[in-house]
């Protein structure tokens, strides 16, 4: 098979998402008042609502749908006033009632849209040609480095349940196929589940990626989920298609499933990309087919042939009352939106100087965001671009460290009393303890010697030695200049502070 890089130089890739999360962080089920947890023993959590016994009346969980209205208003759609829940039939057993209540034509939210930036390695995935946005009509600008901010339209958001996990037992890696016995856990049937769907504006596998990544970041500020796709809360399948450059009819797609993790999503649509290339480049056509991803393999197969439309008889649910949302119920969910990722990277540049990728970085996950703000939290001045620094470069190797940890040896590093190396080593001794790291640096002995005074005879006495390199440096080879540092950080025992160093010998070159 070709590679990416060559194909997408031909084709161009049509993708679009279909993402279910789960509200994982509600009480309770979406029309009973069942427990919303799975941990429990299998089939504890069960109600003759959740079983679809005949006669049983569900009540939509009130919480549920100000969860999916933030949801909206997060992503930038419309929020319906006025929308109903349907059924959808089908014969299976995950689902007792034999419908999944989902909602029709109109959804909660409808025509949303989510600005992906897109940079570095993942900007060179879409070939230069193509710098025009799904709509089709609005251009993209590149910045020099080639990157470049997308918008990625969002079709809709519609609110609906889960079913039951279904166990099948003796099959290979789990599947139906040629298992003995299948075991169901009705816990999770009538989970309230939310799926956004987006319009097939993405155009590249790391633009799927990126978008999913900031729908998770979102979805987890928001508090609705825990968002995990390797739990199975936050699931994504992929619909790709190829058309020729130039092309504007969409070409037929595969849709991907069993993607959990974002270097699946990102693989298995770069695979399918190459396999829809080969096929098409022989002649071949695209059966619209349901593919399943295989990590271990690198590939997808097949799943399914979809040969006509499926059947779910689709109807208004009579148990259910159509929705007429107000203004006050829209109003308190918006109310209720924290800061968003993109608005708080941005105060973070604004307010404590951050690079665009570093305050990204720290505003994208609101857990780290918290420790970060509390980590700044009396922090001196000086100190607070070492925080982020902190954070971003030495806190992500350690499990345990608290908040004043990360000040403390951000301080220790501003004041220039211990080097980035040494900062590790502090680290990785406080980490899991409620030790200071101050403490640690001087049990150690390990601050570095910031009196001018005491490193001026060192800095002489290495340059009186090293007569060599001195002229090296005068006949204009500057970076001779780490190797002298290095000797007079030999000299002082490794307790001089390399940059005062490096200022001193600076001032005595005459540089
Ligand atoms: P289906 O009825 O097969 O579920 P939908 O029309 O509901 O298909 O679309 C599902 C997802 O597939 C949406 O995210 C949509 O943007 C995307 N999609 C639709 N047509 C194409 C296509 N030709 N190529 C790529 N993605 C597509
Ligand atoms: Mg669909
Ligand atoms: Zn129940």
């Amino acid at each position: 098979m070709k590679r990416l890089a060559e194909v997408l130089g031909d084709w161009e890739a049509v993708i679009g998402l279909e993402v279910h999360t789960e509200l994982t962080t509600l009480e309770t089920k979406m029309f009973c008042n069942c427990k919303n947890t799975h941990d429990d023993p299998p089939n504890t959590n069960v109600c003759p609502v959740c079983l679809g016994m005949p006669g049983a009346l569900p009540v939509p969980n009130r919480a549920a749908i100000q969860s999916i209205v933030m949801a909206g208003l997060a992503t930038n759609c419309q929020i319906m006033r006025h929308s109903m829940f349907y059924r959808k039939h089908y014969f299976y057993p995950d689902m007792a009632k034999n419908f999944q209540t989902t909602q029709g034509p109109v959804a909660f939210c409808m025509h949303g849209r989510l600005d992906l930036e897109v940079s570095g390695g993942g900007a060179a995935e879409r070939p230069a040609w193509e710098d025009v946005a799904g709509d089709g009509t609005t251009a993209i600008a590149r910045e020099k480095d080639g990157s470049y901010v997308v918008p990625i339209r969002i079709l809709r958001i519609h609110m609906e349940e889960d079913a039951a996990k279904m166990v099948h037992v003796g099959g290979e890696e789990g599947r139906i196929t040629a298992a003995t016995e299948s075991l169901i856990d009705y816990n999770r049937c009538g989970t309230p589940l939310i799926e956004l769907v987006t319009e097939p504006d993405l155009r590249t596998p790391e633009e799927a990626r990126l978008f999913m990544e900031k729908l998770q970041q979102t979805f987890k500020t928001l508090g609705i989920s825990d968002c995990s796709l390797e739990n199975g809360s936050m699931r994504c399948d992929g619909n790709i298609s190829l058309r020729r450059r130039g092309e504007t009819r969409l070409g037929t797609k595969t849709e991907m499933k069993n993607i959990n993790s974002f270097k699946s999503l990102h693989d298995a649509l770069e695979y399918e990309i190459c396999r829809q290339a080969e096929v098409l480049e022989e002649g071949g056509i695209i059966y619209q087919e349901t593919r399943h991803w295989e990590p271990s393999r690198r590939r997808t197969v097949v799943m399914r042939v979809k040969e006509t439309a499926d059947d779910y008889r689709l109807f208004p649910d009579p148990d259910l009352a159509p929705f007429d949302l107000t203004d006050d119920f829209i109003e308190e969910a918006r109310e209720k939106i924290p800061e968003l990722p993109d608005a708080k990277r941005d105060r973070y540049m604004r307010d404590y100087g951050l690079k665009q990728a570093d305050a990204a970085q720290l505003a994208g996950d609101p857990k780290v965001a918290t420790f970060f703000e509390e980590s700044l939290a009396g922090a001196p001045a000086k100190a607070v671009s070492t925080v982020a620094n902190v954070m971003v470069n030495l806190a992500p190797s350690f499990d345990a460290l608290a908040p004043a940890q990360v000040r403390g040896i951000a301080s220790l590093l501003a004041e220039d009393a211990i080097t980035f190396a040494q900062a590790r080593e502090v680290l990785e001794a406080v980490n899991g303890t409620d030790a200071d790291p101050e403490s640690v640096v001087d049990e150690r002995g390990m601050r570095q010697v910031t009196d001018a005074g005491a490193l001026e005879p060192i800095v002489d006495e290495v340059l009186a030695r090293c007569a060599d390199q001195v002229q090296q440096y005068r006949d204009g080879n500057k970076k001779v200049v780490g190797y002298l540092v290095g000797q007079c950080m030999k000299a002082s025992k490794g307790s001089g502070n390399p940059k005062l160093f490096n200022k001193l010998l600076a001032e005595r070159l005459g540089a």
